[in-house]
């Protein structure tokens, strides 16, 4: 296979790999510009914000192992290649000099063991940091089972380096990925978390000490492909925000690529639906203070579909309900459908100086079509009328939900586990 071959059948391997939230998209190009679909060039943000577009790649497709929902697992017959390390660091910096990326996001199949794996991967890494001086972004997926040493010059030469967990319980990923263990999936991310916070005590303390994985970690969780609900999917990704510092949990909705007995039977379409609402609540858990606990439990253990989960948890609990935009809290206020962080800050800032008026919120911007049946100002509710619980939940439906019904019962039905 000549270079061009090579990165037509690794890019398009390479598309189930999640590098930001927009994985699931379906809209592929007809005649106009752009497409959502194809492999080959990603986005992701940097550690200060910046969005950067990635060649998306894997080094190899080969692979010893034999994942149920994988279209590189070793029993499908495809063909394999695997891109040799000068080969890869010359491509990515051939397609930076035309400016057609920015960094590299570099993921891989298990050719022939872990270490192995991660040794190629990291001479790539060598030869575009050392020999062609190559500053730029990347994301490198490091392989569960790998050593320690090699984590750590990966560390050294990646600007993100992650571990993808892929199932949420042990039962799941011993079915699904009969090779991998959760042990080798947790001893690389414990290992990392560990890293990094040595990492900033040492770039505290000498302005010159290495940084290791700057952008930090993140790993993937695929969605859909096991019958856990979505109250144990949050549950795992807080505990992966607290006890690994993880910077991203990206949930990945299952796409149907093989025919196997322990798969959901997906016949209409990818749970896009339920891996949005997923993104809305981990946005919750990580910047409004909601825990997993009150987002879902086992009397509702799965995501609204036709509510963002922030106005599903404000409807059960009604009796919480108008809150005096004057009075309330910092939290209280964040926890209010249609008021973000931005605008709690604002509020609070404002009524330092002034009872604040409808007419005020008008002006910073805050959708009252959502936050009206929420609130009163000055003791005067928001709304034009008090609506039922089930008009107010038709009222904040919102499109996404109403178009799409995602078929999460009749998947976990298909399930012959
Ligand atoms: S380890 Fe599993 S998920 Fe990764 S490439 Fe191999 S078969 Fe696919």
């Amino acid at each position: 296979m000549d270079i061009m071959d090579k990165l037509s059948l690794l890019g398009e391997s390479a598309r189930y790999d999640v590098s930001c939230s927009s994985s699931g998209s379906q809209r592929a190009g007809r005649g106009g510009l752009g497409n959502t679909s194809a492999g080959g060039i990603c986005h992701t943000w940097t550690a200060d914000g910046r969005c950067v577009s990635l060649l998306k790649v894997l080094q190899t497709n080969e692979c010893i192992y034999d994942c149920a929902y994988c279209a590189n697992r070793r029993s499908n017959d495809i063909a394999r290649t695997r891109f040799l390390p000068a080969e890869l660091a010359e491509l990515t910096i051939a397609f930076y000099r035309r400016n057609y990326i920015e960094g590299l996001f570099l993921s891989s199949g298990v050719w022939r063991s872990p270490d192995d794996t991660v040794e190629q991967m990291l001479e790539t890494l060598r030869l575009l940091r050392h020999q062609h001086r190559f500053n730029g972004y990347v994301h490198v997926k490091a392989i569960p089972g790998c050593s320690d040493l090699l984590l750590e010059q990966l560390g050294l030469l990646a600007d993100r380096v992650s571990v993808n967990l892929e199932q949420c319980t042990k039962s799941s990923l011993e079915t699904l990925a009969p090779q991998k263990r959760f042990e080798h999936i947790f001893k690389p991310m414990r290992y990392l978390s560990g890293r990094l916070a040595e990492n900033r005590d040492e770039l505290a303390r000498y302005r010159h000490a290495p940084s290791f994985s700057p952008a930090g970690q993140s790993t993937q969780l695929i969605i859909g492909a096991s019958p856990e609900p979505d109250h144990l999917i949050l549950r795992a990704a807080e505990k992966l925000y607290q006890d690994y510092q993880l910077k991203r949990v990206y949930y990945s909705a299952y796409m149907p690529v093989n025919q196997d007995q322990r798969l959901p039977a997906i016949s209409v379409q990818p749970p896009l639906l339920r891996e949005h609402r997923l993104y809305q609540a981990d946005w919750l858990l990580r910047f409004y203070r909601f825990t997993s606990r009150e987002l879902l439990d086992s009397h509702q253990m799965n995501l609204d579909l036709e509510i963002d989960p922030k106005a599903s948890w404000a409807l059960r609990h009604l009796d919480q309900f108008p809150v005096e935009i004057n009075k309330a809290g910092f939290d209280m206020l964040l926890r209010v459908p249609g008021i973000g962080v931005r605008s709690v800050q604002k509020i609070i800032a404002a009524r330092r100086y002034h009872r604040l008026s409808l007419d005020d919120l008008k002006t910073m911007r805050i959708p009252m079509k959502r936050t009206a049946w929420f609130i009163t100002c000055n003791g005067k509710y928001g709304g034009s009328y008090f609506p039922s619980p089930e008009a107010l939940r038709m009222l904040l439906a919102d499109k996404a939900g109403q178009q799409q019904q995602m078929p999460t019962q009749m998947s976990l039905d298909a399930l012959h586990l």
